[in-house]
């Protein structure tokens, strides 16, 4: 599928953007990708409105010199000053307990704020990343799932204010490339936990983590037999930024391949936080995936990357840092 576009560099491998700018930079994801950029010595710039991110998320970066964050919504006017020559489109609410409050805000943020977004990179010249998601592939009939899968999305079910903000950023960002010559690129990123991530965000590995640390029961959705595919975050903004880095237009797909029941993510969990919880069943959410693993032989040819990062090495982390979280609010 994608022997069909010229891949053009970036940048000389090894070569960081000079001045990046990150919408939705306060938040899980957007944080550590402005920490990588500026350990690698771009200028980075944060477009915010903190509607789901947080301050306390950039804190550790607020003294860095080549920082700068902006509290804005990227769907109302915003003006950057000066060249940029990367911009990573991260904004949009990503976990369902956040997008099923913010329909709207979802749908906005996907259509209005991905075109600002993109006008930017025009305006600069820069290259453009959207940050899409496997949310794509909806219920995927197809399994593992490559990029040239087209998904199964319902247009009117709960998800899709979500789904298909997704999917509409993504035909606009083919259509800049095609109608104004952007370089664009497109990263489909598949489920992420790391340190960062809200406990009450609703997505499993915090949910359960918060819980085991609680003494409280997990909730496991259904049969708890459905799949996830988890990537720790480091590997994830490993290949984030090198598919920006890399020229390629994508769709790419960035997770870990290892698959596990969410019953197996929820024993896990209550045996890395030492926890005496037990598990208990609900009812599952409506159009909830199946199955969900992507397939990334494209970011191994393409980019060489791989993860590297074990589900055990991962989640102890994570369960320290939400240890500590707890200290911290205690
Ligand atoms: P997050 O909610 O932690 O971060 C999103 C950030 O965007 C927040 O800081 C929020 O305040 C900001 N934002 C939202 N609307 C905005 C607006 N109108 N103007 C300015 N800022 C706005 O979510 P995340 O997990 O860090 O996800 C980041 C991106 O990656 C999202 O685009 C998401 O769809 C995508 N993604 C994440 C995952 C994952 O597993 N974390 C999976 C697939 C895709």
């Amino acid at each position: 599928m994608h022997d069909m576009f010229e891949v053009r560099m970036y940048a000389d491998e090894g070569v960081w953007p000079r001045r990046a700018v990150v919408t939705g930079g306060a938040g899980f994801l957007g944080s550590h990708v402005c920490e990588a950029l500026l350990d690698g010595g771009s200028e980075v710039l944060c477009l915010d409105n903190f509607v789901t991110g947080t301050p306390v998320n950039l804190a550790p970066l607020a003294n860095r010199a080549r920082f700068r964050s902006i509290q804005c919504d990227i769907t109302g006017y915003f003006h950057v000053p000066g060249p940029v020559d990367l911009v990573l489109h991260m904004a949009c609410p990503a976990s369902p307990v956040d997008y099923l409050k913010m329909p709207i805000e979802t749908l906005e943020v996907g259509a209005i704020g991905t075109q600002h977004a993109l006008d930017l990179a025009r305006e600069k010249g820069a290259r453009f990343l959207l940050a899409s998601t496997s949310e794509v592939y909806g219920d995927p009939q197809v399994h593992p799932q490559p990029e040239d899968y087209w998904g199964h999305v319902n247009p009117v079910g709960p998800r899709a204010v979500y789904d298909e903000a997704k999917r509409y950023a993504e035909a606009l960002t083919t259509a800049y490339r095609n109608s104004y010559g952007i370089d664009t690129t497109i990263v489909r990123i598949f489920n992420t936990y790391g340190p960062r991530m809200r406990p009450h965000d609703g997505r499993a590995v915090p949910t359960f983590i918060r819980q085991a640390l609680a003494g409280e029961p997990l909730t496991v959705a259904g049969d708890g037999l459905q799949t996830r595919s988890v990537c720790y975050v480091d590997d994830l903004v490993d290949g984030v930024l090198a598919l920006a880095r890399s020229g390629h237009p994508g769709p790419m797909n960035i997770g870990n391949p290892d698959e596990l029941t969410v019953l197996q993510i929820a024993e896990d969990v209550i045996a890395a936080t030492g926890s005496r919880s037990t598990i208990r069943h609900v009812e599952r959410p409506v159009d909830d995936p199946q199955v969900r693993r992507p397939d990334t032989s494209l970011a191994e040819q393409v980019l060489g990357w791989q993860p590297s990062v074990s589900w055990a090495e991962g989640l102890r982390s994570t369960v320290s840092w939400f240890s500590q979280l707890e200290l911290r609010r205690a």
